[in-house]
């Protein structure tokens, strides 16, 4: 009966709505009474209960004969419980002999070491911190403040706050400046504190050297005796069972010690491809941050900020203009307003809209390719079936309410449209509108988990 009752139902709303919001339903119970289901959140469950369950209850009334009440509770789905991995500090890895450095690199690649006098073996490499990736300049906006907190954190206090600190987000939006502002604060405030900083890549190198000249044991002693260890990309690190398991000796012996591990990665860590479980588990169990893509405000930020240590003048227009069109990351931002700068010296022309758009024609173009505001609409519609003419509409019941504020809300973060254009392409809406709706989504966003899940969701659906 259950299933005449899902499959009149899907007919009915469509495949769409059906995937999103019905086929996750859980059967429980049913007797003459009540029939119970569950859903796996209580976005869900208000959503369904809120458009669907009158149909359910007629459905099933037709399909059972009985007229029963319809329950929907809400039972998360279970999640792995992490369990401490049992781990004998000190066994020696694994060898296997088709392990190879890619490429030998000699000195220039060993890792960056703040104050160690303790270990000659690795001399004096500090210089391989770039001395402007400093807190001071780190811009700080909604995307990375919980990030920028959690590095600030782990330089500032006396005893570690959380372990592992794991910082993850796309290419290019600040996780190894964050990693190198550490090192130098630290260095500023705990000059007897001894930091290893290097990519998670020279970490291999640097085991697989040691394995090469037989040194194991004084490269398992480098790295353990460390107050703070941070490994940038740690992603590399999949698929090679024999430093993965290095790595993850050197990282449990120092937690176990209570000292300091900053790790960074392009996707959390259970998301990383062929890292072991035990591996991903142990990593997400201190604070786990994400830097989220860029906002305009704080891209506008970062440029301002920017442009103010700059010997040539960039008219506010540009910066404007750049904030909205060079929407990827920071670092092809900040590529951008190089490449303006090195023209306007070369040819010796003033910066203005004019020169900025034909240096940038290429990146602007490539800069463009990205979801439009119509192809948003319409999943956002389908995701919560509603008609796409709902987008335009005037009404105002909160079924086709919300919906439509999410969708002014995504185009706002994943188009570089302004407000007053977002407004126009919403029914011709003015630009405090969508003001209103993205700041009412943050607030929903913030005050439940569930649903702050369901809109990152359709984001990542959108970006693909
Ligand atoms: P990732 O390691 O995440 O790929 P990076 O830390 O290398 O990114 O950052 C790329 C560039 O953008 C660097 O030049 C960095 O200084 C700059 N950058 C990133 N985030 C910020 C920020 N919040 N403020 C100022 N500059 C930033
Ligand atoms: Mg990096």
């Amino acid at each position: 009966q259950w299933d005449r009752v899902l499959g009149r139902l899907r007919a009915e709303v469509g495949e769409a709505a059906y995937r999103s919001w019905l086929k996750p339903l859980t059967l429980l119970s049913s007797d003459d009474s009540c029939i119970r289901m569950a859903v796996p959140t209580r976005f869900m469950r208000d959503w369904v209960a809120g458009n669907y369950q009158d149909r359910i209850q007629a459905l099933w009334q037709d399909e059972a004969g009985v007229s029963s009440a319809v329950e929907i509770v809400v039972l998360p789905l279970a999640r792995p419980v992490p369990k401490p991995a049992l781990v004998e500090v000190g066994a020696e890895a694994e060898v296997r002999l088709s392990e190879k450095p890619e490429s030998p690199r000699e000195e220039s690649e060993l890792p960056a070491l703040v104050e160690s006098p303790r270990v000659a073996e690795f001399q004096s490499l500090s210089g391989s911190l770039d001395p402007r990736f400093t807190f001071d300049n780190f811009v700080v906006g909604k995307p990375n403040e919980l990030a920028y907190a959690a590095a600030r954190r782990v330089a500032e206090a006396e005893n570690v706050p959380f372990n592992p600190l794991f910082l993850y987000g796309g290419v290019g939006l600040g996780k190894t400046h964050l990693m190198h502002a550490i090192a130098h604060q630290i260095r500023n405030v705990y000059p007897q504190k001894k930091v290893i900083y290097l990519s998670a890549e020279k970490f291999m190198y640097q085991f697989v050297r040691a394995l090469r000249t037989k040194d194991t044991m004084s490269f398992k002693e480098q790295f353990r005796s460390v107050d703070v260890l941070m490994i940038d990309d740690v992603q590399f690190i999949g698929g090679r069972e024999a430093t993965q398991e290095e790595f993850f000796h050197t990282f449990n012996a120092l937690v176990d010690q209570n000292r300091q591990v900053v790790i960074s990665a392009d996707k959390s860590p259970s998301d990383l491809a062929g890292v072991e479980d035990r591996m991903k588990s142990r990593l997400g169990w201190g604070l786990v941050a994400d830097i989220h893509p860029t906002t305009y405000e704080l891209r506008l930020g970062i440029l301002e900020s920017k442009a103010e240590q700059l010997d040539v003048v960039i008219p506010q227009k540009v910066i404007e203009f750049l904030a909205h069109k060079i929407t990827s990351n920071i670092r092809e931002l900040e590529g951008a307003l190089n490449r303006i700068v090195a023209h306007a010296t070369l040819v010796g022309r003033a910066v203005s809209l004019e020169t900025t758009q034909e240096v940038l024609h290429d990146l602007l173009r490539a800069n463009d390719r990205r979801v439009t505001i119509e192809e948003i609409q319409k999943k956002v519609a389908e995701h919560f079936n509603v008609r796409i003419s709902d987008m335009h509409s005037s009404r105002r019941a909160r079924a086709v309410a919300r919906p439509r504020q999410i969708a002014m809300y995504l185009s706002k973060h994943l188009t570089s449209r302004s407000l007053p254009e977002i407004g126009r392409k919403f029914g011709g809406r003015d630009h405090t509108t969508v003001m209103h709706a993205v700041k009412k989504v943050e607030e929903l966003k913030s005050g439940d988990v569930e649903f702050s899940e369901d809109i990152e969701l359709l984001r990542r659906m959108l970006e693909n």
